[in-house]
């Protein structure tokens, strides 16, 4: 079959022939219909120090996928052959003390599709079956190959009450558009999002009504004082790995407000608690997305009218992979969709 490899330790990705893999006892085989492309994946392809240190080379990448189930290991039962999937990127063990506790995501021996593991950027995609996840129809497969990053921003937006609340997010990449989508579904008051590129602020303006800011030409201050929000915001959501975006969203939070932190900063950042502890701010780390109630509560938003499809800027042949990489490298493009086979 064809994949998308990380075929040599150097900048790039190739097209490979490679065997179709075997389902294991507890796996199933996907024929991959659809995949997005990830920030990750465009690390891959730069080769940075982070890929250089994870990625072992050949390794076929990819892990944001929908398909259908072509073939079931001996002991799957749950799932039948024909059904339309996405799934967790995630595997985890089921054994270890987080797991038992009810909290897979937090499992210290995590693999990672794409990544440690054989990826979806091909015809074909083993994952365990635990981590499959069957779709309704009212989900469509350009929808079914995004869930993974949609998944981060749900998972982000939703660990607040946002009903009611004036909610600020940070980094229109396309999570934090996607989470400004949720937090408008989930009965937010005010929505404010921000970033440094006008692309990226037009692009989320055609997915959500929320007030867009450009920090770039004005202070998130000035641009946030006609609202008449009060105190400030009661939710955060950093989307941006900026460290000034985080020194921002401090300065804009009300007193007792609630940030969930998802950005990735390139490197360690200088942080002034100070001013955290002085407004007595509540910080949540989010890592991934929960399992599987993250996955519930997407599709049941979805289903309910939850609308992200603008996101999506790009549908490529997998054959075109490369203009879909130059795309994401451009910082213009939203989500970028390869259909498979190439
Ligand atoms: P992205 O890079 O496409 O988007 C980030 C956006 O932030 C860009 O549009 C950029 O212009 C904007 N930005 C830069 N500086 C800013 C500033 N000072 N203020 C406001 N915006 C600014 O990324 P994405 O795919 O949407 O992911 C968002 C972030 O989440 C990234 O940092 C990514 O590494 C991280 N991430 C984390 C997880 C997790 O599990 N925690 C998972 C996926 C992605
Ligand atoms: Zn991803």
């Amino acid at each position: 079959m064809q994949a998308l490899v990380k075929a040599h330790p150097r900048e790039g990705l190739w097209m490979c022939d490679v065997p179709v893999p075997d389902p294991g006892p507890d796996q199933v085989l996907v024929k991959v219909r659809q995949t997005g492309i990830c920030g990750t994946d465009l690390h891959i392809w730069n080769w940075d120090e982070w890929a250089r240190s994870t990625i072992a080379v050949p390794t076929t990448i990819g892990h944001e996928f929908v398909g259908e189930i072509v073939a079931l290991g001996r002991n799957v039962r749950h799932l039948s052959r024909g059904q339309r999937v996405s799934g967790e990127g995630h595997v985890v063990c089921m054994h270890g003390r987080a797991a038992r506790a009810g909290r897979p995501h937090h499992c210290a021996q995590m693999d990672a599709i794409g990544i440690t593991l054989p990826g979806a950027f091909a015809e074909y995609l083993v994952l365990p079956a635990v981590n499959a996840v069957p779709l309704p129809d009212a989900i469509d497969d350009d929808i079914g190959a995004i869930l993974d990053p949609l998944g981060n921003a749900v998972h982000a937006a939703l660990s607040f009450d946002l009903a009611g609340e004036d909610v600020l997010i940070t980094g229109a990449g396309p999570i934090g558009i996607m989470a400004a989508a949720v937090a408008r579904h989930a009965g937010a008051r005010k929505v404010v999002i921000t970033d440094v590129n006008r692309g990226r602020l037009a692009l989320a303006r055609e997915v959500v009504d929320a007030v867009t800011v450009d920090v770039s030409t004005q202070p998130l201050s000035d641009a946030v004082a006609p609202l008449d929000l009060g105190d400030g915001f009661a939710v955060g959501l950093e989307m941006s790995g900026a460290p000034s975006a985080f020194d921002a969203m401090v300065d804009a939070m009300a007193p007792g407000g609630r940030i969930a932190y998802l950005g990735i900063a390139p490197r360690p950042m200088l942080v002034d608690w100070t001013r955290i502890i002085f407004k007595s701010l509540f910080i949540k780390g989010i890592y991934g997305r929960e399992m599987f109630r993250t996955w519930h509560k997407m599709i049941a938003l979805l289903e309910s009218g939850l609308n992200v499809g603008p996101v999506i800027t790009h549908r490529l042949d997998a054959a075109d992979f490369a203009s879909g990489f130059a795309a994401m490298r451009s910082g213009q493009a939203g989500k970028v969709v390869l259909s498979w086979p190439p």
